[in-house]
């Protein structure tokens, strides 16, 4: 019997070299309490949060709380259900009518995650015959669309205009075409010149599909993503998002103004054959995606957060991954793996949680501290945050 678990030796030996080390192991950190959007307990100690996709800090809004807590009461735990079947419940369409109103679209599709939202829709559109345009440095859930339907894979360097265009005027003139680009890139926090990009994609003939997971609620003047602060959100066919991120809960969907977009609902296997979300969820979801349409002071605050721990950062000597903020994400580089992890524990120990992120999920097999920022910071947290960074950084011999 050949074992079908050797292939996986590699990284075996890989994380026990690591955990040989004697360092904590930065993947299997648990939470023993969460305090608020910004604070949890971890190993017995206060921690600050600076690792999660928190961005607008809705986890503990009172309003969307309340939202569930009444959805548990009027319609129960679960669905039991697909939407197509038992699954939709007024709740389902509540959100969806929200996502309409958030992005001033006229079709919105939930997903039971963001994962599933790309590998669904993806898969479906582009079909046999078709061509699928794409960013090398794309989310994994795009690839996993991709792979999932039968379309000809096409990626290009990693936000390379001149590299999209050259792979678009190879292609045969009347094929399908879909362009797939993301607003805010999460490894290195950087954002695509969507303008440009997507101004290309249309004299090629190609639909357009972003994924504004990590700048929906943030970026642009109501938080409709990157393609809305570039001002071509009209050209955009199809965004994608999640529930995961800044509306705080769990969930992913689609909008669109494509006339034909519901016929979604009935070809799309990720959105039929799956269970939909919880009442509860979708109550939360639809408070929390409402409140974001009025929340231009918190933008403002997380765009300052952003800006002061980018330069603090900077300034101390670490080297991060864009040369300007752009978004809520700042990454930072480390030289390796060994020092990287190293440094993720001094960090911890400071009592400060950031996301340890390497190969294969990163773009040229860096080791990075990503830091995502929250609207919920408070200015005196960040102070703090450089503080932390400056002593384990020092310690670990980083800067
Ligand atoms: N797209 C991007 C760009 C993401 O970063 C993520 C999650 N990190 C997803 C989609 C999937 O979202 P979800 O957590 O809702 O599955």
């Amino acid at each position: 019997m050949t074992d079908l678990f050797s292939k996986f030796d590699p990284i075996i030996a890989q994380r026990e070299a690591l955990l040989a080390t004697g360092v904590t192991d930065p993947f299997n950190l648990v939470m023993e309490k969460v305090v608020s959007p910004t604070v949890a307990m971890c190993n017995g100690r206060e921690t600050i949060l600076l690792g999660t996709y928190n961005y607008m800090g809705m986890t503990f809004d009172p309003d969307v709380i309340a939202a569930g807590k009444q959805a548990f009461d009027d319609f129960g735990s679960g669905t039991t259900g697909s939407r197509v079947l038992n699954g939709t419940y007024a709740g389902h369409k509540a959100v969806e009518a929200a996502l309409c109103e958030f992005y001033d679209m006229k079709h919105a599709m939930v997903f039971s995650t963001g994962y599933q939202a790309n590998l669904g829709i993806i898969s479906t559109i582009a079909g046999k015959g078709d061509y699928i345009i794409l960013d090398i440095d794309s989310h994994a859930s795009i690839w996993d669309g991709c792979k999932m339907g039968n379309a000809e894979v096409v990626p290009f360097k990693h936000n390379d205009l001149a590299a999209m265009e050259n792979r678009l005027r190879r292609l045969p003139e009347d094929a399908g075409k879909l362009v797939i680009l993301e607003g805010v890139y999460s490894m290195l926090g950087d954002i695509a010149p969507l303008k440009d990009m997507i101004a290309v994609a249309k004299k090629y003939g190609a639909m357009v599909l972003v994924d504004e997971a990590h700048s929906m609620g943030f970026i642009g003047p109501n938080g409709r993503g990157v393609a809305e602060d570039q001002g071509c959100l009209d050209d955009v066919d199809f965004v994608i998002g999640t529930f995961s991120k800044s509306v705080g809960t769990v969930g992913g969907f689609c909008v669109s103004n494509h006339p034909k977009f519901e016929i979604m609902r009935l070809v799309c296997r990720p959105y039929v054959f799956t269970a939909s979300l919880p009442p509860s969820v979708v109550a939360t979801a639809a408070t929390s995606v409402r409140k974001l349409m009025h929340a231009a002071d918190k933008r403002a605050h997380l765009w300052e957060n952003s800006r002061t721990l980018h330069k603090g950062l900077r300034d101390k000597g670490f080297q991060l991954g864009t040369d300007e903020p752009q978004s809520a994400i700042i990454s930072v580089i480390m030289p390796d793996l060994e020092r990287g992890a190293a440094m993720w524990e001094a960090l911890l120990h400071e009592g400060l949680y950031v996301n340890l992120a390497r190969p294969p999920a990163t773009p040229a097999g860096m080791t990075l501290l990503r830091c995502s920022l929250c609207a919920l910071h408070s200015a005196e947290q960040v102070q703090t945050i450089i503080g932390m960074f400056t002593r384990a950084g020092e310690r670990v011999g980083i800067i």
